[in-house]
């Protein structure tokens, strides 16, 4: 690997392949270079690097993807390297899983992602056409020849090294380097892609492994907002919020940032810039926590309509009954969140769960064989509810939060199924159909629309 001044980018991932995706963090951040709480080197002495992520509304047509161009131009003409990451064009992802799925009720995997790989590739070579058109070098990368590389885990492969020698090369012959977002490469050379919303993730890796100076997400809100605009008119664009802050309310739902791309910038220390492509506004920026003096009330409200439901009455209450649930869900690979059991009468519980919508076609049947292996009464499913949420770090140490929104949703008549919490966080599942009314409620209740 050349560069002087550079981190050592390259070193190889401590994460096994084979053995998994092993939660949150490890593998996907034991690649991309040494931690370090010391400033980040930059990858040349005398210009610094920005990461810039169009997604794909920023690139959805010719004339949006001249409008990125024409930022990376001004943006190099200020001075800096430019590394471009970019979203297929539009809802390019959807309708190439529409027609996957039109092909073949469950497409492999495997040509699964290298065919989603495509709408990538698309929008970068396009930027890259675009930026030439413009009199500025430039070259595109697949994420293969960007050096990501990944585990084997098509659709949700976590990032486990990355080689940035050809990007490198390619930024000292002075070019704008566009890399396509959400997809890496297997030891093999099989493409694989990152997870839904996962090009976040593609920049946030690149920007730590080269040292960027920032790493500007692109999109089409003016930053993070207090809720979700599209439910809360009102939501109002926060300056700043810490990366655990931030990465609570992407896990539960607030898809403006990929969670595993904020748990990368908050390793690394790399600031995460939130900002509008159609405007010239200054954005959110997501970086270390304020101190607890200016922490405040609630932050933000996510929402989350990707909910189901399943309940096992009449489950006899003795040990091992959890267990014998939950092990063939895990094994099948299927992620339970709230999980609540009420008290036991005469030996007798019930046990209700939750799961994402789209996993429960998978877990239905294993519940349904484990209940009759130990004798539940009956199994239910619901796939009409959501998740409403309210975050913020001020309240671990302020009492009164959860009597709040309790009291707002009960007052909207919004009936409560089940509740989860954290030291950040409150957790209400509620009926699908209620959920903007929640949303709108809590930014009332919480005082989110002022300053
Ligand atoms: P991109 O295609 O640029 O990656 P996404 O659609 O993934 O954009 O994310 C942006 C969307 O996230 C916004 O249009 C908005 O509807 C949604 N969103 C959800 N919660 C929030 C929030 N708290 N702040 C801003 N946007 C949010
Ligand atoms: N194109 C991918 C998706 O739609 C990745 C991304 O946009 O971040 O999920
Ligand atoms: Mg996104």
């Amino acid at each position: 690997m050349s560069g002087e001044g550079t981190r050592d980018a390259g070193t190889r991932g401590r994460g096994d392949a084979e053995t998994g995706d092993a939660g949150t963090g490890d593998v996907e951040t034991a690649g991309i270079g040494p931690l370090s709480a010391s400033p980040r080197p930059r990858v040349s002495a005398s210009r610094p690097l920005l990461v810039q992520k169009f997604g794909g509304t920023s690139v959805a047509n010719a004339e949006r993807i001249r409008a990125a161009a024409r930022r990376m131009v001004r943006t190099r003409e200020q001075g800096y390297q430019v590394l471009a990451v970019v979203s297929a064009m539009g809802h390019t992802t959807d309708e190439l899983i529409d027609l996957a799925q039109q092909v073949c009720e469950r497409p492999d995997e495997r040509e699964l992602d290298l065919l989603l790989s495509t709408g990538e590739t698309v929008s970068a070579t396009l930027v890259a056409m675009a930026l030439k058109g413009m009199g500025c070098p430039a070259i595109s990368l697949t994420a293969a020849q960007a050096g990501i590389r990944t585990t084997r885990f098509f659709s949700r492969a976590r990032i486990t090294d990355i080689q940035p020698e050809r990007i490198r090369k390619e930024l000292a012959e002075d070019k704008v380097v566009i890399v396509t977002g959400f997809q890496g490469v297997t030891e093999d050379l099989d493409i694989t892609t990152l997870g839904r919303g996962g090009s976040d993730t593609s920049a946030v890796a690149l920007a730590c492994a080269l040292g960027a100076e920032q790493c500007e997400i692109y999109t089409d809100v003016v930053g993070v907002l207090t809720a979700d605009p599209r439910l809360e008119p009102r939501a109002r664009k926060l300056d700043r919020i810490s990366y655990e802050e931030m990465l609570e309310l992407a896990q539960l739902g607030a898809k403006v940032m990929h969670p595993r791309a904020v748990e990368l910038g908050e390793l690394y220390g790399m600031p995460i810039v939130v900002r509008s492509s159609f405007a010239n506004t200054p954005g959110t920026v997501i970086c270390r926590g304020e101190g607890m003096e200016v922490r405040k009330n609630v932050r933000g409200i996510a929402h989350d309509t990707d909910v189901a439901k399943i309940t096992l009455a009449g489950v006899p209450d003795r040990p091992g009954i959890a267990y014998a649930i939950f092990a063939p869900l895990a094994e099948a690979g299927i992620s339970v969140d709230t999980i609540v059991q009420t008290a036991s009468i005469d030996g007798i519980t019930d046990l209700s769960f939750t799961v994402s919508g789209s996993d429960l076609t998978r877990s239905f049947p294993l519940v349904q064989q484990v209940a009759s292996r130990i004798g539940a009464a009956t199994v239910d499913a619901a796939d009409d509810l959501a998740k409403v949420s309210i975050v913020g770090t001020g309240m671990q140490s302020a009492p009164g939060y959860a009597a709040r929104m309790f009291g707002a949703l009960s007052e909207q008549g919004i009936n409560i199924n089940m509740i989860t919490t954290s030291d950040i966080r409150i957790t209400c599942i509620i009926q699908r159909a209620q959920v903007q009314q929640a949303v709108q409620t809590l930014h009332a209740a919480f005082e989110l629309d002022r300053e």
